[in-house]
């Protein structure tokens, strides 16, 4: 196994056909993107763009969504990596490959832009050593032919063009979400292959977090875990800290880092619920008579959602 490993699969630039140079976060660059230029629009006319949890959070609100809406109007699912890890990229235009929010003056999104947008044409690299979450920030620079932003006469440092670009406070809430990725994909066997369950938490904890706070607020959930009355406070009422909590409780799930109490009474709990649904549905069943007249085949689960 490598000791360090890269990532940029949160990068613009998966499969561009030009060779990404790796740069330090001092080094300078001629760029400038500036409305009038020949290429306008010519990056968000072809597009390849990953999301992550905090880029969601801010453009649903943003559009005034639920993350459900928000993901079935405008993005995709794929797969990071072979263990079918989810990540969501951005759905292009019905039969096109240009990005929705794209209009002839520009982004109709800007101050919400996602972490990609805002880095192009710099990708950010994560690099960590293996079985650890400290991560060391690189970069790479792509320069594609229709991107005329590069002739324009304007040096500037990485570090200077992040703060231009407002990707700091991206970077800092996108960090807990790039390590859990890292730390999945470095693990191999001794994590194992994560369940069809882990998949569907994974999903659900990291993009759908309007559903995710249903979760974590449902009875069910409290049956397990123990959470203080401020913190079930807090994650009800801030979407940050609830996509702070997501990563921690995914740690718990998929790495065995303990940090959210378990209940002692845990397994009883959800016994009791378990045998008190199953009497439930033998009372309903025992109503309705025989069932097979009435119910229709349950419609194919969509594979990263979670059925309740
Ligand atoms: S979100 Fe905005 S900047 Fe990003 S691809 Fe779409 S139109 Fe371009
Ligand atoms: S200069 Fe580059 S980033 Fe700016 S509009 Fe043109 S292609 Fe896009």
């Amino acid at each position: 196994m490598p000791d360090a490993l890269i990532d940029i699969n949160d990068s613009p630039f998966q499969r561009m056909p030009v060779e990404p140079v790796l740069l330090e976060g001092n080094a300078t660059f001629p760029f400038q993107c500036r409305k009038g230029i020949s290429c306008w629009n010519a990056c968000c006319s072809n597009i390849d763009i990953s999301l992550t949890p905090y880029d969601i959070l801010r453009l649903k609100k943003r559009l005034g969504m639920s993350s459900g809406d928000f993901l079935n109007a405008y993005t995709l699912p794929y797969e990071m990596d072979k263990d079918s890890i989810a990540g969501v990229k951005f759905k292009p235009v019905e039969g096109g490959t240009a990005c929705q929010f794209m209009t002839p003056e520009g982004c109709s999104v800007y101050e919400d832009r996602p972490t990609a947008c805002r880095y192009y044409p710099i990708a950010l690299l994560s690099m960590r050593k293996q079985d650890e979450y400290t991560d060391t920030a690189a970069y790479a620079m792509v320069k594609e032919a229709h991107c005329k932003g590069h002739d324009e006469p304007r040096p500037i440092t990485i570090e200077d063009y992040r703060k231009e670009q407002g990707v700091d406070v991206y970077d800092e809430l996108g960090r807990g979400w790039r390590q859990l990725v890292l730390k999945k994909k470095s693990s191999g066997p001794t994590v194992g292959t994560p369940s069809k369950r882990s998949l569907q938490l994974f999903f659900m904890a990291c993009y759908d977090q309007d559903r995710f706070r249903e979760f974590v607020s449902s009875d069910a959930f409290h049956d397990v875990y123990e959470l203080t009355a401020e913190e079930k406070l807090t994650i009800a009422n801030d979407d940050i800290e609830l996509m702070q909590f997501a990563f921690r409780f995914l740690r718990q799930v998929m790495f065995n880092e303990t940090t959210i109490p378990l209940r002692a009474d845990a397994m009883e709990k959800r016994l009791a619920r378990k045998q008190e649904r199953e009497a439930k549905m033998e009372e309903i069943v025992k109503k309705l008579g025989p069932l097979d007249d009435i119910v229709k085949p349950a419609e194919p689960e969509d594979k990263y959602r979670c059925a309740d």
